[in-house]
């Protein structure tokens, strides 16, 4: 089985939606084997995003994901990459399919609620970058 990273953002935290939004994985068929609930320095977003420090929206992205507490969350499951990107559906709120997460919970382009691995190689560094093995079990 197959394990993917998943971070519920802070537009979600503050809003007190992990529980809501746990439910759609497991419905999903996605279990939770490590969670955590963290409040990450604009240095470590800033890491975390390095794939997108290029983007307009680099800066945006950093404050927000740096503003409140996240809960970061390993997800398990067949096929757990692509099931949990269908799980939050589009990036952007207004192109997101009926009964997705962001369909149903984000604000914006930007405070969308939830983020996810895009592929195997980033899960496994999204994976490492908040979890110890010790943690994973
Ligand atoms: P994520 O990587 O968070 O799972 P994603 O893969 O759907 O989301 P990316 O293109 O990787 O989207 O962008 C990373 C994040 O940057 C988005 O989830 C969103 O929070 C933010 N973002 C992307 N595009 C914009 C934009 N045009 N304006 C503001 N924020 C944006
Ligand atoms: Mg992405």
């Amino acid at each position: 089985t197959e394990r993917t990273l998943s971070i519920i953002k802070p537009d979600a935290t503050k809003r007190n939606l992990t529980g809501k939004i746990v439910s759609k994985f497991e419905d999903a068929g996605l279990r939770v084997v490590a969670s955590k609930r963290i409040h990450l320095s604009p240095a470590q977003a800033g890491a975390f995003y390095a794939e997108h420090a290029e983007r307009p929206f680099y800066g945006e992205l950093v404050d927000f994901m740096s503003s409140q507490p996240v809960v970061v969350q390993v997800l398990e499951g067949e096929g757990a990459i692509l099931k949990n990107r269908e799980v939050m559906g589009a990036t952007d709120p207004a192109e997101a399919a009926a009964g997705t997460i962001r369909k149903d919970f984000a604000v914006s382009k930007g405070e969308n609620s939830v983020h996810g691995s895009d592929s195997p190689e980033s899960a496994a560094r999204e994976i490492a970058f908040f979890f110890s093995g010790l943690e994973l079990v």
